[in-house]
């Protein structure tokens, strides 16, 4: 059991990535709060966790939410030792076509929020805590269509750094993991049906060295790791979790003879 005794939050626990986590904290011996908006799917997750996990419905968007129900996780589990700040979401912005609106969507969720949440967490966090923000490989990548996305999660990779910075008197730990394209509910219709599914696998597949699509196992071992005492070291990094798509795009499939 790496997480023993420790005390998580995860936002955006109630799917994809941050669900996977949230179950792999909870076989490691943590008790985890999860966060998101949708009360079902946040009920459904509690049930699946059990007695050593509190799932509150939050917005990241929304400060004083986010207080709160991390003063409530607190109080319940005691101080965190873990902040999995995951919660976020796709959002196209393609250049012709997107509002202020749409793009500030993207920017308030998955950066802004980001922020928030760890300021929201301080108070609450132990001496020596672990922060891991998820980012992607968009940070690095031009990928058509995701200009806020991209600068959401170029934003959240600079202010890991800027956080650890501030941090470090405390022994806190902030690192980043960056996953490539993984099996999630996020990937909305490229993935509704098992067709679309295929198609869409097949096309990371080629484009990425290691020649399949990611998992949440994958992250959320990855997340782990950062969490643990393993990685105490470890400050103001970003791992790709990405088969390595952003190191050794050369090595992919497409790329073979
Ligand atoms: P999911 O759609 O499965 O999960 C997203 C989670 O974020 C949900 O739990 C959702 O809960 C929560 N969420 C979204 N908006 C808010 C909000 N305003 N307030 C609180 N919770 C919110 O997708 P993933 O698991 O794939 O995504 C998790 C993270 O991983 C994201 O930050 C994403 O950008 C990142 N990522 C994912 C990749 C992938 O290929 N899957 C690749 C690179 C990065 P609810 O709907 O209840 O609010």
């Amino acid at each position: 059991m790496r997480l023993k005794n420790k005390t998580a939050l995860i936002t955006g626990g109630n799917s994809g990535i941050g669900l996977a986590t949230a179950k792999l904290f909870v076989a490691e011996g943590a008790k985890v709060v999860i966060t998101g908006r949708n009360k079902e799917t946040l009920d459904a997750a509690a049930k699946e966790l059990g007695h050593n996990a509190l799932a509150l419905v939050a917005d990241a968007t929304d400060i004083a939410a986010t207080d709160a129900a991390i003063k409530k996780g607190a109080e319940t589990f005691g101080k965190f030792d873990i902040v999995f700040a995951n919660a976020g979401i796709a959002g196209g912005t393609p250049l012709g076509s997107t509002t202020l609106e749409a793009f500030a969507k993207v920017i308030s969720t998955n950066l802004t929020g980001v922020f928030f949440t760890v300021q929201s967490a301080l108070p609450h966090l132990n001496d020596n805590a672990s922060i891991i923000l998820n980012g992607s490989v968009i940070s690095v990548l031009g990928i058509p269509g995701y200009s806020a996305y991209g600068a959401a999660k170029a934003g959240v990779r600079s202010m890991a750094r800027t956080m650890a910075s501030e941090l470090s008197p405390r022994g806190i730990r902030v690192n980043v993991v960056a996953p490539g394209a993984v099996r999630t509910p996020i990937w909305g219709a490229a993935v509704a049906t098992p067709e679309a599914e295929k198609a869409f696998e097949q096309r990371i597949a080629l484009t990425t060295p290691l020649g399949r699509m990611g998992e949440t196992h994958h992250i959320s071992k990855t997340v782990l790791f950062l969490a643990s005492d393993d990685a105490a070291h470890i400050q103001g990094q970003e791992i790709f979790v990405d088969g390595g798509a952003v190191a050794s795009p050369s090595g992919a499939p497409i790329y073979r003879g």
